[in-house]
């Protein structure tokens, strides 16, 4: 049985009965059977789906946040911008696949050489619980613009909103067998990388699952885009404009309460400007309202379950015991739900918790540098290479600086941001492949090259 918790009051929503193994089974065989007649759609039908998809999803706009808001726990303003994008993102694929799935031609040995786009098949979707709408919508709308089908098993927490997904998307008039959303438990997820009619897989969510999945899915040789964690760093050069910088960290560190992969989670500021950068930052977090998700006003909710935020907790405390001056917050707020303070750690070094692992929540921590190549060289050492944020007023330097730092995107005076036009993913532990722009469209295509002599 999976449980909804609201995680403002520790209350339970709902509860949902797993889907059986006949019915995943049935689901799988009408999914290969609808696929099979929507790639010979046409691509303006399969677009027209897809603007319809995204006005449901306006239309439906203050229900869904809402259903956002109780199950994971982010402020109903944050969960409604959510929907936005997802209903943006639908109407961009359904504006732009077919320019960027039209055929290639190549000169090439043959009278006649072509790159044509098809589809995979059946896509199994596994998706987190930070973003319910927004994960799924940012893989789903290239995924059936392209011609595939799409199963989706959703984080066990926010079950309503993977039903509610799927509604939606049937009342838009896609197919109802060819996006299904399955309630399943994660330990059931490899029989179903495994089945043949699963063509290829795609994972937001953490490392350690992607490990997981990518060992399966390579077993079986399928294709796998992988959108994994992060330790994004968020550099400051004594150069930049601080009081801006500072403002953008808070929001890059706190919006979701800090569980965003893509948040700035290392703070690397040069020496000269720590203190200044330390004390507005504090200024910001302070200032920050907590409380109900559903009330107005609210900047942040809790974490989305309380043993995620007592995890968090623990990473605080060791990196405190570690040396990590505690600057503000550092603890879970009283009374229920699972509430943590944003937290600011002071004087922290690559080798305190802080650093070396993902705190996936409202703590930022700050690694003060000597310089700029130290700052580049920190920026580096970690495992993970999802994004990064870089500030200064040398705009010529910062561009160079940009291609020396390892991640799939970088920011110069600005924060980490996903934009449906371009390309999002990793590097290193952050995973593999791309999501958005044109390379996400062709993630799940065979790209295939058709000669005629
Ligand atoms: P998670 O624990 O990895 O869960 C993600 C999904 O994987 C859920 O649907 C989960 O289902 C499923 N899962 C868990 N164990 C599994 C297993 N053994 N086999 C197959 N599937 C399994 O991640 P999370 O805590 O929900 O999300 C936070 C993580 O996601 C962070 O590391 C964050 O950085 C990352 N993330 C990355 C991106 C990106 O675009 N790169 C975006 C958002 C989040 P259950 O809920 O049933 O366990």
């Amino acid at each position: 049985m999976f449980s909804s918790i609201n995680p403002a009051d520790g209350q339970q929503i709902a509860s949902y009965e797993p889907h059986g193994e006949a019915e995943v089974g049935r689901v799988l065989d009408e999914a290969v059977a609808a696929q099979a007649k929507w790639r010979a759609e046409p691509m303006e039908q399969r677009c027209a789906a897809l603007t319809r998809v995204g006005a449901a999803l306006r239309e439906g706009r203050d229900k869904f946040a809402h259903l956002i808001s109780t199950e994971m726990g982010k402020p109903l303003a944050e969960a409604r911008a959510e929907i936005e994008k997802s209903a943006w993102c639908c109407n961009f694929y359904a504006e732009n696949a077919q320019r960027f799935l039209a055929d290639e031609t190549v000169e090439a040995s043959a009278a006649d050489s072509r790159i044509v786009y098809d589809p995979l098949g059946v896509v199994l979707a596994i998706m987190p619980w930070n973003y319910p709408y927004w994960q799924f919508f940012r893989f789903f709308a290239p995924a059936i613009a392209a011609g595939n089908g799409v199963v989706l098993k959703h984080a066990s927490n926010v079950s309503g909103c993977a039903l509610a997904i799927e509604q939606l998307v049937h009342g838009a008039g896609v197919p109802s067998a060819l996006s299904r959303s399955l309630l399943i438990e994660s330990k059931r997820v490899a029989g179903l990388i495994a089945d043949r009619r699963i063509a290829a897989v795609t994972l937001t969510g953490s490392t350690a699952v992607g490990q997981l999945v990518a060992a399966e899915a390579g077993r079986h040789i399928k294709k796998q885009v992988l959108e994994l964690g992060g330790t994004d760093p968020f550099i400051v050069l004594a150069d930049a404009d601080i009081a801006r910088a500072a403002e953008f960290a808070a929001r890059s560190r706190f919006q979701n309460a800090g569980q965003s992969c893509i948040a700035a989670k290392r703070f690397i500021v040069e020496h000269s400007v720590a203190d200044e950068f330390v004390e507005r930052l504090t200024g910001h977090a302070r200032a920050l309202k907590l409380g109900d998700p559903l009330e107005d006003g609210t900047q942040m909710g809790p974490i989305a379950r309380e043993d995620l935020r007592d995890e968090l907790h623990a990473q605080v405390e060791r990196s405190i015991s570690e040396g990590a001056k505690l600057v503000l917050g550092g603890g879970p707020l009283a009374g229920p739900g699972a509430f943590y303070q944003p937290t600011i750690l002071d004087h922290v070094t690559t080798d305190m918790a802080a650093c070396r692992e993902e705190i996936f929540g409202p703590v930022a921590p700050v690694i003060r540098v000597a310089n700029v190549d130290d700052a580049i060289a920190l920026a580096n050492d970690t495992d993970y290479g999802l994004a990064a944020a870089l500030w200064t007023s040398d705009i010529e330097r910062a561009n160079g600086l940009a291609r020396r730092i390892e991640a799939g995107a970088v920011f110069i005076n600005g924060m980490s941001a996903s934009d449906v036009r371009l390309p999002f993913g990793g590097i290193k532990k952050s995973g593999y492949g791309r999501e958005l722009g044109v390379y996400g469209i062709r993630e799940f295509t065979n790209i295939k090259t058709v000669c005629v002599g």
